[in-house]
């Protein structure tokens, strides 16, 4: 029996809507887990969530994806540079990922993270890298063969692992990139610290009533465009967004009293992420172009929020008043200025996530140095903390005093995200090349936020990314947007603007 072109992709699509729908099932259930599920649940959800991955991962393998992808790309009648040719060439290379690894790499790599995650979170409390090495060797022996079961070309492991989480994108790209970056951003960070000024650092740290924090994070999530009518704000422990389909995309937060930063910056930058997902097309989701486009793109959008919008000058001047109506105790005396300076303190320090704008991408580029020789083999997982100390004296000139302020920090290798780091500091250079291309479209955005109207800029993201989706991959569609291919430029005239200014270099 003949299909014709528009039966086969109609009967692609509604494949991969069920393995869609049945993940977003797993997120509903993944979500709970972080936010109310009592502790007792913990063993029946890893049974729930284990059953939706295998029918998810069965779905997403079916001979029968192959056979109507094999169809379409066989056709003439498909129109290049169409939604439906990006959906085809998306679901191929999901396709080819899901069916070149065996089932039984795959159940002995989630086995194998999942003893490892417990055994990193002992080491780190321990101190005691000696206690995950053999879990770090292992994860590392795993994702080698990940690499190879996967592919790469001309190019390097790397790529194959890097591919899962920014599609398209070389260990070349990021190599060239962040070689760039650093040969600006070391210099620039120690310009800072030679100036010899810092900020009153204590102003953050004063007392900050909980439930003020919970009202004052929802007003200005919900005042840059997060929609709560198709969303929420809850509590968890590791802050994280969830977009589990139209209609419904869920953020979480954490509140500390005696620390302001951490949860009003941290739901700026899930509503970031969570504006994304509400400006997905509806019409096309459970398909890819449907979706987000990478991971970069996602960390651009939620670091636009927080960094280019939150921590701006203009952003204060409009919410400042109300801050400290809202904390009379700790901002009542405190002018707008020290306040402003205070949120963009850089100063090196061990912990990644604590990081600031500036130091953050130090930290990633660390990172990215050690994942390449650890897959290419040039770094034996055993010399993992002397390598991490070297480079951390290299790039923030400190070294941490122990394991778990250096190599033991992240949760990211003992989970198996390996190739994960560099979309955080892409993400950087993405939101700052998005954010000058969207001045020279809309005017003086400063303006704008300072008389707290953040309309403009959404709506420009929604129309020029979110709605794209995976239509383009990133570098494309970071191209097609700005006219220019991605570049740390931005990034730096951006922190040598605002850092300029507060530091008088
Ligand atoms: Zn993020």
């Amino acid at each position: 029996m003949s299909l014709t072109t528009e039966q086969a992709y109609s009967d692609l699509l509604s494949e991969t809507r069920e393995a869609a729908l049945l993940e977003s099932c797993g997120a509903v259930l993944g979500w709970d887990e972080q936010t109310y599920m009592p502790v007792g649940g913990a063993e029946h959800r890893s049974n729930q969530l284990a059953l939706l991955a295998g029918l998810a991962h069965e779905k997403a393998t079916a001979p029968r994806v192959g056979e109507l992808l094999q169809h379409l790309e066989s056709t003439r009648d498909v129109p290049a540079d169409s939604v439906m040719s990006a959906n085809i060439r998306e679901i191929r290379r999901d396709y080819n990922r899901a069916t070149r690894l065996p089932k039984s790499l795959v159940e002995e790599m989630s086995k194998t993270t999942s003893l490892s995650q417990q055994a990193w979170v002992s080491a780190r409390k321990n101190r005691d890298f000696a206690q995950f090495l053999p879990w770090l060797e292992k994860v590392t022996r795993l994702k080698r063969e990940v690499a190879q079961a996967i592919g790469y070309g001309q190019g390097v492991p790397y790529d194959a692992l890097l591919d899962e989480y920014e599609p398209g994108m070389t260990a070349a790209d990021v190599t060239t990139l962040f070689e760039a970056l650093k040969a600006d951003l070391v210099p620039l960070i120690a310009q800072v610290r030679d100036s010899g000024r810092q900020p009153r650092r204590e102003i953050l740290t004063r007392r900050y009533p909980i439930p003020a924090q919970q009202q004052f994070s929802i007003a200005a999530a919900e005042a840059i465009g997060f929609n709560f009518q198709q969303g929420r704000l809850d509590v968890a422990h590791h802050p994280f967004c969830s977009g589990f389909g139209p209609g419904d995309c869920r953020l979480t937060t954490r509140y500390n009293e005696q620390h302001f930063p951490g949860a009003f910056f941290g739901t700026l930058h899930e509503a970031g992420h969570g504006m994304y997902e509400q400006g997905l097309d509806p019409a096309l989701w459970g398909s890819p172009v449907g979706r987000a486009c990478s991971l970069a793109i996602h960390e651009s959008q939620s670091r636009m929020w927080e960094n280019l919008v939150g921590r701006s000058q203009s952003f204060w001047k409009w919410l400042y008043p109300k801050a400290r109506e809202t904390f009379p105790e700790a901002l009542g005396q405190t002018p707008l200025d020290e306040f402003y300076f205070a949120i963009n303190d850089v100063q090196p320090s061990f912990i990644r996530v604590e990081a600031d704008e500036a130091t953050y991408n130090l930290h990633i580029l660390l990172r990215f140095d050690m994942e390449r020789p650890l897959i290419s083999g040039d770094l034996a997982p055993a010399d993992v903390p002397g390598m991490w100390n070297e480079l951390s004296h290299k790039y923030l000139g400190i070294t941490p005093p122990h394991d778990s302020e250096g190599c033991l920090q992240d949760i990211h290798w003992s989970a198996g995200l390996v190739g994960y780091f560099p979309t955080y500091s892409l993400g950087n250079m993405v939101a700052s090349q998005l954010f000058e291309a969207a001045h020279r479209d809309l005017g003086d955005l400063s303006s704008q936020f300072a008389r707290g109207e953040f309309q403009p800029l959404h709506q420009w993201l929604t129309t020029k990314v979110h709605r794209l989706g995976r239509k383009y991959p990133a570098l494309e569609l970071v191209e097609r947007v700005t006219g220019e291919p991605l570049s740390h430029r931005p990034l730096i005239r951006h922190l040598q603007h605002k850092l300029g200014a507060l530091y008088g270099i």
